[in-house]
């Protein structure tokens, strides 16, 4: 396949949670952008290794399906170091493996809150943590945050996820000021409803009720989140670091 402009050759990106949804359309996004990428899974085995597959052959990069549950600092250790002896050190680093697990709070059980905590919030300090040793001996790195919508604007139902969510807007503005010096930015972006797994489980009714109050009309594509971590992991993006990106239609204006 013939390349044109690919603004992410020589980074190394990882990004968890890559084999499904939107972490599929990001991997594959840095890929096409040049990046060599590591897909982390957890359940998904075999969608990590077909996608691994399928980019390598259609964009000529590296790309790795790597276990891990992030939710264990044990995992993410190894599965960095298994990365970096393979393909090198991370350059570009997404978090984007969430999970819900939504009820009334009234109803919440502490599972619920603890898992969702732990893989949003715990799970994305543990990678950011993890890959900073090696972006700060490379005095630069990216370090792109998937959050939500409703980490700002919350959602009656999903208190530990908007939770989760906020967290991770405040522990990127935080790691973008403790790092700014080293060259390495930390963003976050927040899509609005895209149709994945995730939000697979919604009524039609309650699919249409969102969609009515989305000023563009419509749910988003996952290549809509995936062409801005894109652009944020390019070095286009050099001068942007603590933002939260809305990806959402319109959704939130704030
Ligand atoms: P999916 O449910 O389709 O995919 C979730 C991904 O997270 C999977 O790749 C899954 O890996 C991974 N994952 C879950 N738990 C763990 C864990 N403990 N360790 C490692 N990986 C894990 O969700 P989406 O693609 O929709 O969501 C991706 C991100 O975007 C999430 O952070 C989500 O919160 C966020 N988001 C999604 C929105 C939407 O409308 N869809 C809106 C706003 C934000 P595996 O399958 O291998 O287990």
């Amino acid at each position: 396949m013939t390349q044109g402009h690919r603004p992410l050759t020589g980074k190394v990106a990882l990004v968890t949670g890559g084999g499904r949804g939107i972490g599929r359309a990001i991997a594959t996004e840095l890929a096409r952008g040049g990046a060599s990428v590591a897909i982390t899974y957890r359940g998904s085995q075999a969608a990590a290794e077909a996608l691994a597959v399928e980019l390598n052959q259609a964009f000529d990069v590296a790309v790795r399906p790597v276990l891990c549950d992030v939710r264990e600092a044990s995992e993410i250790e190894r599965a960095f170091a298994e990365v970096k002896d393979t393909m090198g050190a991370v350059s570009v680093l997404v978090n984007n493996a969430g999970m819900t697990a939504d009820n009334l709070v009234m109803r919440m059980s502490e599972e619920a809150w603890d898992d969702v905590l732990a893989t949003n919030l715990r799970g994305t300090f543990l990678s950011s943590r993890a890959a900073l040793r090696d972006m700060i001996r490379a005095r630069g790195g990216r370090i792109v945050n998937i959050t939500s919508v409703v980490g700002v604007s919350g959602n009656a139902g999903q208190a530990n996820y908007a939770a989760a969510k906020a967290g991770i807007i405040g522990f990127t503005r935080s790691l973008a000021q403790e790092v700014a010096s080293r060259g390495i930015t930390v963003n976050a972006v927040a899509p609005g409803f895209v149709m994945t797994d995730m939000t697979a489980g919604l009524t039609d009714e309650q699919k249409e009720g969102i969609r009515q109050r989305i000023p563009m009309g419509r749910y988003g594509e996952a290549s809509e989140i995936a062409s801005v971590v894109a652009f944020l992991a390019s070095d286009a993006a050099s001068y942007i670091t603590g933002q939260v990106i809305n990806v959402d239609g319109g959704l939130v204006m704030a």
